[in-house]
């Protein structure tokens, strides 16, 4: 699904935390909203996902404006930075919650959750609880559970920013192929230039509130345009 932002701005109180944000995500791109904190990144991610509600402009969903439309009925998943797991079911129940809601026949779920233990490189932990696995477990079986539903937008939230670097560094790979192999259109939310430079196909450096730069990680890192890329580019030792 083709997601457009257009002109949105939204305050909180005097705060002005977005203005006039305009950001194009083409259907099963993956892109990251870059940019340091407070820059707005999460604010635009909860717009999107309809979480917050915009004081202008509006959200496109494959061309039709999703204003008013309320967060579960827009086919999105969400992965945050601190995933809250339901901490007494196994990974197999956290993973499978989405579509017990939904009231999918037993054998259809339970294939669909071998199915996504497997895409996660989780297949062997289907009995532990969230508690007996390592922060990167967590954060695949979040993405697992996101993708339950398959929906057609996912958005994350600095997934991997609270673990350590060797295992964020696994995750980043890992999630490029991923999104290789189930082509969901992802926006993923980082303050790391790395990050971003390593995962995405598309960036958007949000600073302030406001784009500063859209384009390939190639364009960014051959004109970065603002201090915020410059700063990591920098003069080459
Ligand atoms: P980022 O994710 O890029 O770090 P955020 O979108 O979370 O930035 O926040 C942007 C700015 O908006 C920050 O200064 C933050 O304090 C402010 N902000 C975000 N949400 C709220 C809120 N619910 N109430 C008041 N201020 C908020
Ligand atoms: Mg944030």
């Amino acid at each position: 699904m083709a997601i457009e932002v257009r002109n949105v701005s939204k305050a909180f109180g005097d705060f002005q935390a977005l203005g006039d944000v305009s950001v194009v995500v083409p259907d099963g791109s993956l892109t990251a909203l870059l940019g340091p904190s407070g820059g707005g990144k999460s604010t635009l991610l909860r717009v999107i996902a309809g979480l917050e509600t915009a004081d202008a402009g509006e959200v496109l969903f494959d061309g039709e404006p999703v204003t008013g439309v309320p967060p579960q009925h827009r086919d999105v998943g969400f992965v945050f930075q601190h995933y809250a797991a339901f901490k007494h079911m196994t990974v197999r129940d956290n993973v499978a919650f989405g579509l017990k809601i939904r009231k999918r026949p037993k054998d259809e779920i339970a294939t669909r959750v071998d199915e996504l233990l497997k895409l996660v490189h989780l297949d062997g932990f289907a009995g532990r609880y969230p508690a007996q696995l390592s922060g990167g477990q967590r954060q695949r079986m979040a993405l697992a559970r996101a993708l339950a539903v398959e929906p057609k937008v996912l958005l994350l939230d600095e997934p991997f920013g609270a673990l350590d670097a060797k295992v964020r560094k696994e995750l980043r790979d890992w999630l490029r192929r991923l999104h290789d192999e189930v082509h969901v259109t992802t926006v993923f939310v980082t303050h790391d230039q790395e990050e971003a430079l390593e995962v995405a196909e598309q960036i958007v450096v949000i600073n302030e509130g406001r784009i500063e730069q859209a384009g390939s990680p190639d364009e960014l890192y051959e004109s970065p345009a603002t201090p915020f890329v410059m700063g990591f580019v920098g003069p080459v030792s």
